[in-house]
């Protein structure tokens, strides 16, 4: 087993600071980013109509304007910069009440929603009247599946298929994901095969997904051998993300989404670490102001590093930061028992650890690590029932094993730089592991 964990090959990603509030340089290109904005006061910020745009051939990438003091209901936009594949990420309070955001990417004339029996009772309705109202050529059918990770596999997808064949759905059509990261990554899939390829709309509707897997294009199912192991890079027309969807969802799963929140800054931002470090109760009450903040700089980040790396050649795999310690938790205990951003939050611990014991960051860097997780309600060890050999039985059949070698993101230098690399010492994944497992 330990053979194939040999040193090869290292890909390396930094982001350098300035020491000035305005600005920071990620490495080859300069970005405008405000300073970052404290929401622990009781100050209520709404979001005004701010525009990024993201552009991977420009390079440059520009916030006009911070979150002013108005109350006007104008999304954010973010935008992926994909050539003819780009498309905005609308963020703001209320959008669901906005129909032209959505109608603007209906092409054709009939649309799937492709959504829970959690979601449906409290979202359902409100999609249908937003992508018909006052457009009556629109037919809307939709499908509701059975809630949950355990049911995101073949069986599952095909009832996408099965209604869509029945209600005939043309090569026009539009499929539309209302939920969260498993309905999202379902539809997505169900879109990318369905008569080869036909429109898609993200309407996510956890943090997870509104901070991570509505964006970037990432689609599929799991296998009963590993997870998400079957699927497509697909990008969607849009992604609206409603902030209100998030009044209705229960403490432990925003709590779980926050991990891919937390996963942006320890990788690539560190002002926005620091700015979490300093208004996290403020996302765990909920403020939200300071969500849609949060929300905004998560999409910005995933923005980037997606238009610079669509099909995860080298940077994109960066942003699954403990996915792989994660991953193998959500295999090896079955999914479902954990939440995959709790899954997330224990593989990060793991990672860090063994970054540490790498000797490429300090220890400072792993008490913020466990501060910050532990004040977000979660996990930093895996389950106790989880195994050494359960570990390396999943890991090596992770996608980021090349010619048997496993590659894994680990923090190296100051706050906000990483490494995606098969460059390290297999003792040191050896011993991360034993002193998370107690056999
Ligand atoms: P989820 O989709 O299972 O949603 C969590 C729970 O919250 C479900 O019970 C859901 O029905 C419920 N729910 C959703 N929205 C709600 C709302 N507004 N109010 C009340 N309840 C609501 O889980 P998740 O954390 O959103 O996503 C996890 C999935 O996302 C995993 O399958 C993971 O692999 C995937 N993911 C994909 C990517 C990507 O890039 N494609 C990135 C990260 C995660």
């Amino acid at each position: 087993m330990a053979s194939s964990f040999c040193t090869k090959s290292a890909l390396s990603f930094s982001t350098k600071h300035e020491n000035i509030s305005t600005s920071f340089l990620i490495r080859d290109f300069r970005v405008r980013f405000p300073k970052s904005r404290s929401f622990s006061s009781p100050a209520r910020l709404e979001l005004n109509a701010t525009k990024l745009r993201v552009s991977a051939s420009s390079a440059t990438p520009v916030m006009d304007q911070p979150p002013s003091e108005t109350t006007s209901t104008a999304p954010t936009i973010v935008e992926v910069d994909l050539g003819n594949r780009s498309y905005p990420i609308y963020i703001g309070s209320g959008l669901l009440n906005q129909p032209d955001l959505l109608q603007r990417h209906v092409h054709g004339k009939k649309v799937l929603v492709v959504t829970n029996t959690t979601i449906a009772p409290l979202y359902l309705d409100k999609t249908i009247r937003a992508l018909t109202d006052g457009n009556s050529n629109v037919t809307v059918e939709s499908v509701i599946l059975p809630d949950g990770e355990k049911y995101k596999n073949m069986e599952t997808l095909m009832k996408v298929f099965d209604k869509a064949i029945e209600t005939r759905m043309d090569r026009r059509c539009t499929f539309v994901a209302l939920g969260g990261g498993v309905i999202g990554d379902m539809c997505g899939y169900a879109a990318a095969a369905y008569l080869r390829g036909v429109n898609f709309i993200q309407i996510p509707t956890t943090v997870m997904a509104q901070v991570d897997s509505s964006v970037g294009g990432k689609t599929g199912i799991n296998h009963p051998l590993g997870k998400n192991m079957i699927g497509a890079f697909y990008q969607p027309q849009c992604v609206l993300i409603d902030t209100d969807t998030l009044n209705t969802l229960p403490d432990r799963e925003l709590a779980s989404g926050l991990a891919e929140v937390i996963k942006y800054g320890l990788i690539r931002d560190a002002d926005f670490f620091e700015w979490q470090e300093k208004n996290l109760p403020a996302l765990l009450a909920r403020d939200p102001s300071a969500f849609a903040y949060a929300i905004k700089r998560s999409c910005e980040n995933k923005a980037e590093v997606v238009s610079q790396d669509e099909k995860e050649s080298g940077l994109r795999a960066t942003l699954n930061l403990g996915h792989t310690f994660g991953h193998a938790i959500e295999t090896g205990f079955g999914y479902g028992q954990w939440l995959h951003g709790e899954a997330v939050a224990a593989g990060t611990v793991m990672a860090v650890d063994m970054s540490y014991r790498l000797g490429w960051i300090e220890d400072s860097l792993v008490k913020r690590v466990h501060r910050i997780l532990k004040q977000a309600k979660l996990p930093t060890a895996p389950p106790e029932t989880m195994t050494v050999e359960m570990f390396k039985s999943v890991m090596a059949v992770d996608k980021k094993v090349a010619d048997g070698l496993l590659r894994l993101i680990l923090l190296k230098g100051p706050l906000g730089s990483c490494v995606f690399t098969g460059d390290y010492d297999r003792k040191a994944l050896d011993e991360t592991l034993r002193a998370f497992c107690k056999s």
